[in-house]
């Protein structure tokens, strides 16, 4: 039995060395064969040299350095090509994912669950900008795609057969939260307290929250399209209504009023087209980014693989 453990890092030199210390003691400890995989996802600090050098000192830790900053899951999704283990863990290279969870991962996976997926009890420290586009985000993609990930995290342990189908979906753009809750199988659960990050600071800015929160959601639910026809079918509502109240208006001798509501509906139904031809826009945007098909990362560099990744270790 083999494990596998993929951790993302990017521009991360301060914390590699800190977070190396604490995983592989317990990794060690838990007396399985194992694997480290370290994603260097385009770091521009010192990195990928670091990882080098942890490779050279330990034949066990997998290094892979992206050609530029591809993102984290680009980095899930190359973890997930490589590993050759008989489960998968993932986890974040802050150490916000505490690692003294591994047993109860592997424990539970040993029982026979699929997929064990981290629960988190608090979100930790975070900016209220980045706690609100959360909630937002959670709220719209449980309405729109039907599965709800409040609290769910990356920090996830996958079975091999699991990971099996992973490789086999083929969509450009991955949600792995989303995608892996898709997938089905026996699942477990655990919940673990978010520490606090103990080098340099969160990765994401509240732009990039927001632009993976529309991908998300796009990706998984055309729930958003049909608001279009909605939108639509309420504006003809209040035109019939107009239309009526107009007509009987003129009937008793009155004059249909105001130059103000022609500018008032004008800039409600160009606010309306125009919102939602930026939906369609943001469809069309993900079938053209799928139809042009590109890998979803470009390894430029690599430590420590010196064998095919699907083909030895039946
Ligand atoms: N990360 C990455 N690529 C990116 C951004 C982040 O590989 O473009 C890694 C990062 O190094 C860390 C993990 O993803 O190991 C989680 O990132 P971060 O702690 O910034 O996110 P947060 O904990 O705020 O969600
Ligand atoms: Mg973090």
């Amino acid at each position: 039995m083999k494990l596998s453990v993929l951790i993302p890092f990017y521009n991360e030199e301060q914390q590699i060395p800190i977070t190396l210390q604490a995983v592989l003691p317990i990794l060690e400890q838990t007396g399985m064969k194992f694997e480290l995989i370290l994603i260097d996802d385009g770091s521009r600090d010192q990195t990928w040299p670091i990882i080098v050098e942890a490779g050279q000192e330990d034949s066990r830790i997998i290094g892979l350095h992206f050609s530029r900053n591809f993102g984290k899951e680009a980095a899930i999704c190359a973890g997930l090509d490589q590993a050759t283990g008989d489960a998968v863990i993932l986890m974040d290279g802050d150490l916000q994912h505490p690692p003294e969870h591994i047993p109860e991962m592997i424990r539970l996976w040993q029982e026979g669950y699929d997929i064990v997926e981290g629960v988190k009890l608090t979100r930790g420290k975070e900016s209220l900008a980045s706690r609100i586009n959360a909630r937002i985000f959670y709220g719209l993609f449980r309405r729109f795609s039907g599965y709800d990930l409040r609290n769910a995290s990356d920090f996830k342990l996958l079975d091999r057969r699991v990971v099996e189908q992973w490789r086999k979906l083929g969509e450009h753009d991955t949600f792995f939260r989303g995608l892996s809750a898709w997938l089905g199988y026996k699942r477990a659960t655990f919940s673990f307290e978010v520490a606090a990050r103990q080098a340099g600071g969160s990765k994401w800015s509240v732009f990039r929250l927001a632009k993976l929160s529309i991908n998300a959601i796009t990706g998984f639910s055309a729930v958003p399209l049909q608001f279009i026809t909605f939108l639509g079918m309420i504006l003809l509502l209040f035109f019939l209504i107009l239309g009526v109240q107009t007509l009987v208006t003129w009937f008793s001798g009155g004059a249909a009023s105001g130059f103000t509501t022609v500018i008032m509906l004008e800039l409600l139904i160009g606010g309306s087209i125009m919102l939602s031809l930026g939906l369609i826009g943001i469809y069309i945007n993900r079938i053209f980014t799928e139809v042009k098909s590109r890998p979803r990362y470009i390894i430029a560099d690599s430590t420590n693989i010196n064998r095919q990744p699907d083909k030895s270790e039946a």
